[in-house]
């Protein structure tokens, strides 16, 4: 007997047992003209608006008006220390300590920003190992951190590629690349969940196997947070960085996430490209010419905060702060469990194949679908009958069911288009 039904009646009934199920309204879905709501299953790229964000950003803007430069003193969440209102909240999404978990820049920013700190190449170590279809951006990242520092990045940087005829990449394949070259590797840089394939990696266990061979390891966290659970401090994580546009809900360009283990981050001695919002805030207005780092993850910060972005991002995390990841991950397992279920059931027919793990532990909730060659038009078809979600070239459709504001007649309803799909 199988766990889910396929009937449109068995979705309704999960739905009404669901107690995560009020948050929908909490979100606002993108209009078709008709006046129906789009089936939205992109939130790996860029989550829905909670209703609540416009009045968060409208209260600074408001406060801005009333009280100009004063606000940074004065408004009801004082400018000066914002970025301070976002740090808890921030470390436990990340199972971070507040001395170790920043909110700050952009995602790709942050990474450039920390291995200038971490990535520390000498002749005899220089390498860095990435996952071969990483996003773009992290690839241009590291490839130019080697470059920067006079090394070919066609030599320098080691791609995990999986075994022939496989999508994912397997914990002990990664074991024996650091076994066989881990002595030449400087940084180990992956993401947590893999933005094309929705892999979740075990990241204590990888983390422990780098720094078994004397690697830094830094882990981009962009599919990962509010996606999975994370204990970066137990899982002894030297560095990550994130962005929140995506799972966190703080609209596009949010502010992103840094996090530096402890043992790195009360250190101030560490090498470190610096600005004036890193330095000691009791002394940072004398406006002194020698840099004093902040004990913490703090002492990482260049510029002042960016209140309206972060203001959105206080918002979404107070919801998060709310429902909190256990009961978020609870639902994710059987709504993503239920869509992966559905396509055997109903769409076998349709030649497409899950890349994404199958077992809840090795992925989040995104399932991406291998098509066939007339992928791109099955694509379109889904586009043309209200669903929002992506295509990635060559050949995968990417879908993120969020336990957050999609529903299980959300995925019925995906699923059903796709039966009934007629793309030519
Ligand atoms: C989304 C994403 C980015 C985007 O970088 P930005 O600096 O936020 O534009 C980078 N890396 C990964 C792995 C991503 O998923």
């Amino acid at each position: 007997m199988s766990l889910f039904e396929t009937s449109l009646s068995y979705a309704r009934a999960a739905d009404q047992q669901d107690p995560l199920r009020p948050y929908r309204e909490q979100f606002l879905f993108p209009e078709r003209p008709s006046g129906e709501p789009y089936l939205y299953l992109c939130g790996n790229s860029l989550g829905l608006q909670p209703r609540q964000t416009r009045q968060y950003v409208l209260d600074e803007l408001d406060d801005w008006a009333a009280l100009g430069v004063e606000g940074h003193t004065q408004a009801r969440h004082p400018w000066l220390s914002y970025h301070e209102f976002l740090t808890k909240p921030m470390a436990r999404m990340v199972g971070g300590q507040p001395d170790e978990t920043i909110v700050m820049n952009g995602l790709t920013v942050n990474l450039h920003l920390l291995m200038a700190t971490f990535y520390r190449p000498s002749p005899t170590r220089y390498k860095i190992l990435i996952e071969a279809d990483a996003f773009p951006s992290d690839i241009y990242a590291v490839s130019s951190q080697l470059a920067w520092h006079g090394y070919d990045p066609t030599e320098g940087l080691l791609k995990l590629t999986p075994r022939p005829g496989a999508h994912c990449l397997e914990t002990e394949d990664i074991a024996t690349v650091l076994a066989q070259h881990g002595s030449d590797i400087a940084l180990v840089l992956m993401g947590g969940v893999n933005y094309y394939t929705g892999q979740l990696f075990d990241i204590a266990e990888i983390t422990r196997l780098a720094q078994a061979q004397g690697c830094v390891v830094g882990w981009d966290l962009a599919h990962a947070v509010g996606n999975v659970p994370l204990h970066l401090h137990d899982w002894n994580v030297d560095f990550a960085a994130w962005c929140t546009y995506k799972y966190l809900n703080s609209g596009p360009g949010g502010v992103a996430g840094a996090f530096i283990h402890a043992r790195h981050a009360t250190n101030t001695d560490l090498p470190r490209l610096a600005g004036w919002w890193g330095h000691d805030k009791a002394t940072r207005f004398e406006m002194g010419p020698d840099f004093r780092a902040i004990p913490t993850v703090e002492g990482w910060q260049l510029s002042n905060a960016p209140v309206l972005l972060m203001a959105a991002l206080r918002a979404s995390l107070a919801m998060f702060d709310e429902v909190g990841m256990p009961a978020l991950r609870a639902k994710s397992e059987k709504l993503t469990g239920y869509l992966r279920h559905l396509l055997q059931e109903r769409a076998a027919h349709l030649n497409l194949s899950v890349i994404t793990p199958e077992s809840p532990a090795e992925r989040g909730c995104q399932l991406s679908l291998l098509t066939g060659p007339d992928g791109k038009r099955l694509f379109d078809y889904l586009s043309r009958h209200g669903v929002i979600c992506d295509w990635r070239e060559p050949n995968v459709i990417r879908v993120a069911p969020t336990p957050f504001y999609n529903s299980f007649e959300d995925v019925w309803r995906l699923v059903d288009l796709l039966v009934q799909a007629d793309p030519t």
